[in-house]
């Protein structure tokens, strides 16, 4: 399908020798482009003399910038004589954008919740966005694409993904090695987040493939936080920090309890049947903020099932936290749904912004998790990105507790050494202070703090006499907690590593296992289960051809790493009584010989050259003039020129030539000449190419 013919014309080229051409074909200087592009295009190349070239340029599948630089950076060499090139580029869909005018008319329940989220003081930007299926943009095993109105690129890798048909699915990754993305389809309707250092932005459907793309304004979240009380002086609780690694299987059921006002402020006036569409793919976008934070933070096998209803109670309109948790703790109808609904936690949620504290969950600092403990309150604006305190009040019921007070800076923060590994942590990394979820503040990273698991090469907690493990709580209590009540819906998971193959790179057969959590007796879903194997690179499964079958069984060995650097392993089950359902799991294979070697292959051949493992870190990241460029290197050593690019391809400054070493290479580097905004750092030597974005803000500290 063809949207948009564009012409690009270009300056000369800031490098003496930019473009390379045949009589075929023209390669042109895409380093310097702000977008992502889909082949084939064609090209006219003006040559120094007035020759003309004309050519297809056809690269296979949605290549991002940075993979279509590589391919330039081979041609550079070969051409001096270009002065201009005119570039003719049909753009095929993209898998994000933002809808032209008058693309589409808006009905009026659909205007009322444009206009209602576009004058919230709680966004600073509210954008109608068109997407794509997902499974037509991921390409070797990444999904990129632009932030519609900004100049913000994402590469997106996979971490968390659920597939029940081909139409419903939830694919969650790291966005730029720092950053969060998740995208919930059901019948087409899109929500999800993005949460980067640039931004933070909710998505909620609007109509099929249309959706709202919320910017979240972060300064007016309130600052105050989460209460957690003193407690009494309770008995011992039981060492929930003593065993290793706790794998148990469970799915905590938790059934949310929204007023109608919260409610409103996802759906405004759509009609019922919109209403309950929009609902259900935003409370899987929660739900999945949860599994993604277990998933990041080394908490296998633990899962979150949610379901909503409405309740609009008398007390629900108390600007009183204390007078609200106690009154839905004591509710007789909450009671009786949890009950019904099979929930083992209830949480109420609500679109009042509370003046004495933000949210509140009914345990205390000493309290253990018990079925008494199974209830909390959250405003509605802070539950999702990028303050996330729905994961946060929903893990203070398995026991997970704030950041120590000597975990600076702090405010209401636990102080006390109750010999309890279940703090959250503060840190630096990437030149930004983060949090982890159960540390106190506006913008927290979606991990439970775990010493064992690194973000941007820090780990996320200690160990010691101020222990940061949350993780460690959360796996085991999960079952406990799992266990409040019996299950709803049968569920299976795929227990195993997520990561084949360690630093040494060696793989050894791997067993998989199914782990089928049956349903309370008497529902269906019931033993015994018949169990397929499957395994793809999108993670969305229609069990034919690319889809590549394994076997049957309640267990599968790997005896071969079936895919670089990423693949999804995944099982569709058929119970007794002929129910179907399904689960996935993403596996990193990057660091197997086996790609390993690929990637040698590659880095030897200037075409195909790698940067995954090669990449440019800044410190500070957004800088005020000057920062730290780091990059880590492989391969021998040789010199490279360095120098800064705008957003449309202009050379801004060159720092010359610098040796390259392999390894660790730090360059102090000043760009307070230039005016604010987005620049692009290059690095190129006849053997390596690296880019990377950096966010110039002078007047910030
Ligand atoms: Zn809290």
């Amino acid at each position: 399908m063809k949207i948009e013919r564009k012409k690009f014309a270009f300056a000369p080229p800031p490098l003496a020798h930019l473009c390379f051409c045949n009589c075929t074909t023209c390669v042109i200087n895409v380093l310097y482009w702000p977008i992502l592009i889909r082949c084939p295009f064609r090209v006219t190349c003006v040559c120094g003399k007035g020759i003309f070239k004309t050519g297809i340029i056809h690269l296979q599948n949605f290549l991002p910038m940075r993979q279509l630089s590589k391919t330039v950076r081979a041609m550079l060499l070969c051409c001096s004589f270009f002065t201009q090139i005119h570039v003719s580029l049909t753009q095929t869909p993209v898998f994000i954008r933002a809808s032209v005018p008058n693309e589409i008319t808006l009905t009026a329940p659909e205007d009322s919740i444009y206009q209602y989220q576009s004058t919230s003081v709680y966004n600073n930007a509210t954008t109608i966005v068109h997407f794509e299926d997902i499974r037509d943009h991921i390409s070797n095993n990444l999904l990129s694409f632009q932030i519609p109105g900004t100049y913000t690129n994402l590469i997106v890798e996979p971490r968390e993904v659920e597939s029940t048909d081909t139409v419903h699915y939830t694919w969650s990754g790291i966005a730029n090695e720092s950053g969060f993305f998740s995208i919930t389809n059901r019948e087409n309707l899109y929500a999800g987040f993005i949460q980067t250092d640039s931004g933070a932005w909710t998505i909620l459907p609007l109509r099929e493939h249309y959706s709202l793309l919320l910017r979240h304004d972060v300064s007016v979240l309130d600052t105050v936080d989460c209460v957690m009380e003193e407690g009494e002086s309770a008995a011992e609780p039981p060492d929930y920090c003593s065993e290793a690694y706790n794998i148990c299987p469970a799915v905590i059921d938790v059934l949310l309890f929204f007023t109608s006002e919260a409610v409103a402020m996802v759906t405004r006036y759509a009609d019922a049947n919109m209403k309950a569409l929009t609902m259900d793919g935003f409370v899987k976008t929660l739900e999945n903020s949860v599994n993604f934070a277990f998933e990041n933070s080394d908490i296998p096998n633990k899962r979150v099932r949610f379901r909503w209803i409405i309740h609009n109670p008398g007390y629900s309109s108390t600007t009183n936290i204390d007078y609200l948790l106690d009154q839905f703790v004591s509710d007789s109808y909450v009671s009786s749904a949890l009950s019904s609904y099979r929930a083992d936690l209830g949480i109420f949620v609500t679109a009042i912004n509370f003046s004495n504290a933000a949210r509140k969950s009914n345990i205390k600092l000493l309290d253990y998790p018990s079925s008494s403990h199974r209830h909390s309150v959250v405003s509605f604006q802070a539950m999702h990105t990028p303050r996330w305190t729905l994961p946060h009040e929903l893990t203070h019921l398995l026991g997970a507790g704030h950041n120590w007070c000597n975990n600076v800076p702090c405010s209401n923060c636990d102080c006390n050494n109750y010999d309890y590994c279940n703090h959250g942590y503060r840190f630096y990394a990437g030149g930004l202070e983060r949090r982890t979820i159960h540390a106190l503040g506006n913008e927290r990273i979606l991990h439970f703090s775990n010493p064992n698991v690194d973000y941007l090469g820090e780990p996320t907690g200690v160990f010691g006499d101020y222990p940061a493990y949350n993780a460690q709580i959360i796996r085991n209590t999960g079952c406990v907690v799992a266990a409040y009540s019996s299950s709803p819906e049968v569920k299976a998971m795929i227990s195993g590593p997520s990561k084949l193959c360690g630093i040494t790179g060696e793989f050894s057969s791997t067993i998989f296992y199914a782990s089928i959590l049956p349903p309370a007796q008497g529902l269906p879903g019931q033993a015994p289960y018949t169990v397929s194997w499957w395994w793809n690179e999108t993670g969305v499964f229609t069990y034919q051809a690319p889809d590549e079958f394994l076997g049957t069984g309640n267990q599968i060995t790997l005896t071969d790493v079936p895919a670089c650097n990423y693949f999804t392993l995944h099982i569709r089950v058929r119970s007794d009584d002929g129910i179907y359902f399904t689960a996935s799991k993403i596996i990193f294979t990057g660091l197997c010989e086996e790609c390993q070697e690929e990637r040698i292959v590659k880095t030897n051949n200037p075409l195909l050259s790698s940067s995954r493992q090669q990449s440019i870190k800044f410190f500070p990241n957004p800088t005020s003039g000057q920062f730290i460029a780091e990059f880590h290197v492989e391969g021998e050593p040789d010199d490279a020129m360095i120098f800064i690019s705008s957003m449309d391809g202009k050379m801004q400054y060159d720092f010359g030539r610098h040796l390259i070493s392999r390894g660790v290479n730090r360059i102090a580097l000043d760009l307070s000449n230039l005016p604010n905004g987005f620049y692009n750092m290059h690095l190129i030597s006849a053997k390596r190419k690296l880019t990377a974005l950096i966010t110039l803000q002078k007047n910030k500290p």
